[in-house]
């Protein structure tokens, strides 16, 4: 008799990432981690923000879009090239001469690499999509804060093969900056919503306290702190049975007066801003659905299609 087959963590990411752009709800673009998505995948997502935007009603967040491309002079404030030099994307272009140009085509012709006549544009892409806003705020915030609704691609390099880790995603943020003690309150308090509602879809998700991946040895320092502070809390859904730890298909954070510093940003009382912001990834949770009831959304149970606003 053969041994049984032991299912281990990489094949069955990969078995998932298959299944997925087998039934057309991503599409290979091309690299690992960067996909496309059929109609059906993004009328979820869309459902889906709906109901998240629903239980955020009540904060009346002023809602922003920026463009997933920010200035160098900002991704240097927040400090992340510090952090996660690993992670980070940024944008070159051409500023060259004619010269320069035809020297480009003839490389190119040759078969040759072009991106030596590319130049840094001093751009980035966005890792987070509240790094765009605190260039904004700088300066000094009325007295109880300001709170806002963010949503847009961020861009993070790690490729892999596993569908939940992408290199672009959509991340949907909710991001209060005001005095210290609401900072926290708020984090406590729209993190359980947040938990709350991915319960009510179905999913068995749970919070635990984060722990980023901060690069080399001074992030290890960076990884203890952001524990031993309770900075950071994930909610995690279990994608993989008990191959791993679960996914984070959302987080909570308190940045304390860290974006306040960088950008000169006061609080109503007249001390540095603190920051705190509740995020969700909007692939990560559309595929923890669909992982978890199913790649039939005609099908799923009445009271998640009921709860994303679909007939029952
Ligand atoms: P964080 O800033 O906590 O790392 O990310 C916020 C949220 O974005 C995470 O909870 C997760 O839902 C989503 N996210 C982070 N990294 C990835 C990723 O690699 N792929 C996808 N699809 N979502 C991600
Ligand atoms: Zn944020």
């Amino acid at each position: 008799m053969s041994a049984p087959v032991v299912p281990d963590l990489h094949s069955v990411r990969n078995e998932f990432r298959n299944e997925l752009l087998a039934s057309g709800l991503l599409i290979d673009a091309g690299k690992p981690g960067l996909y496309g998505r059929s109609g059906l995948f993004d009328d979820i997502v869309d459902s889906l923000d709906g109901a998240l935007t629903g239980i955020m009603a009540p904060l009346d967040a002023e809602r922003m879009r920026f463009a997933p491309v920010y200035p160098k002079t900002e991704f240097e404030l927040t400090d992340y090239i510090v952090s996660f030099p690993n992670l980070t994307g940024s944008i070159n272009g051409f500023t060259g001469t004619d010269r320069d140009h035809a020297s480009l085509i003839t490389a190119r012709a040759n078969g040759e690499d072009w991106n030596d006549w590319l130049s840094p544009a001093e751009t980035m892409l966005v890792p987070a999509v509240c790094h765009p806003l605190y260039e904004r705020l700088s300066g000094s915030l009325p007295v109880g804060g300001r709170v806002f609704d963010l949503a847009g691609y961020c861009f993070r390099h790690e490729p892999s093969s596993d569908p939940m880790r992408l290199q672009a995603f959509r991340m949907h943020e909710f991001v209060y900056v005001g005095e210290e003690e609401t900072a926290r309150e708020f984090r406590d308090t729209w993190i359980v919503r947040l938990l709350v509602l991915l319960q009510e879809l179905g999913l068995d998700a749970r919070t635990v306290p984060a722990n980023d991946p901060f690069f080399g040895r001074a992030g290890r320092m960076l990884a203890r702190n952001q524990l031993a502070d309770d900075l950071k809390l994930e909610l995690v859904v279990p994608i993989y049975g008990d191959l791993d730890d679960g996914t984070a298909v959302g987080s909570g954070n308190c940045h304390g007066d860290h974006f306040g510093q960088s950008f000169g940003i006061l609080a109503g009382d007249g001390s540095v801003a603190h920051g705190a912001c509740v995020a969700y990834g909007m692939e990560r949770v559309t595929l923890a659905l669909l992982r978890t009831h199913g790649f039939e959304p005609a099908s799923w149970p009445s009271d998640v299609r009921k709860r994303l606003g679909w007939a029952a």
